[in-house]
């Protein structure tokens, strides 16, 4: 159990203060909860052990004030323009693409090194996360460790900061990382969160309304995902989108997977 005296995991000079840390941002994992009463969902482990959960997984002590303030700053501003998506008000803000049976959207109003940012900071918690839920997750400790590097280096308690912080990040790690989400949300939703790292290499999360493929070796990536492929310094943000009927059906294989 980590204590209140324990230094920060991301900056590693600071006291570790705070409690409730949200390993995943609230807006990936909300969904989950959507229409039950009372307000929980199930967490399933490997060989079928079940856990109900009251909230998204928050963990005690892991982060100082300041780095804890820094990363709300990057998830806000990545949720609210993610999911303008879904508000016809926004329509303006994306570009489709389609190519046969692959679509992606291009999101005009996220900066690409924050989004990037975004993804490291996620990706990191998951993998650094002492939860029994992501303990199948784990980035090699070189990847982890270069992750926390730039999140230390770039991230600021402020959007001003972040921005005028941002202007010098001129390089990524070699990496790719798509996301993918369904045209339209499914509600309820029939997915679930689950993270895992099949190999050495390939780091998939399942955030309920998104999936996320991590990859640490740039040249294992498919031809196909790699024009979705978000880890570029320029450029807009691409998220690749799945029907309904496909997401459903990956969901349900997951479940099925996961309970076996
Ligand atoms: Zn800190």
């Amino acid at each position: 159990m980590r204590q209140p005296d324990d230094l920060c995991l991301l900056c590693c000079d600071s006291k570790a203060s705070q409690k409730e840390s949200h390993i995943i941002p609230k807006f990936l994992g909300k969904g989950l909860f959507h229409d039950t009463k009372p307000h929980h969902s199930i967490l399933w482990h490997k060989g079928g052990k079940r856990q109900k959960v009251q909230d998204i997984i928050k963990e005690d002590y892991i982060f100082c004030a300041k780095c804890e303030k820094s990363l709300s700053v990057l998830e806000t501003y990545c949720a609210l323009r993610l999911e303008r998506f879904d508000n016809v008000r926004y329509f303006k803000d994306f570009v489709l693409y389609k190519e046969g049976d692959f679509e992606f959207v291009e999101c005009k109003d996220i900066n690409i090194k924050v989004f990037n940012l975004f993804i490291y900071s996620v990706v990191w918690r998951v993998s650094i996360s002492n939860n029994i839920g992501f303990s199948k997750f784990k980035l090699p400790d070189k990847e982890e460790e270069e992750l926390r590097l730039i999140l230390k280096d770039f991230l600021k308690p402020t959007q001003t900061d972040l921005f005028s912080e941002i202007e010098r990040l001129n390089i990524l790690p070699n990496h790719r990382h798509v996301l993918i989400r369904p045209k339209k949300k499914l509600r309820p939703p029939t997915s679930m969160l689950s993270a895992a790292s099949p190999n050495e290499w390939l780091n998939q999360l399942h955030l309920v309304d998104y999936l996320m493929f991590y990859i640490t070796q740039q040249d294992k990536m498919i031809e196909n995902l790699r024009r979705i492929d978000n880890n570029r310094l320029s450029g807009l943000v691409r998220i690749g989108l799945s029907e309904q009927k496909i997401w459903k059906e990956f969901n349900f294989a997951m479940i099925k997977e996961a309970i076996h």
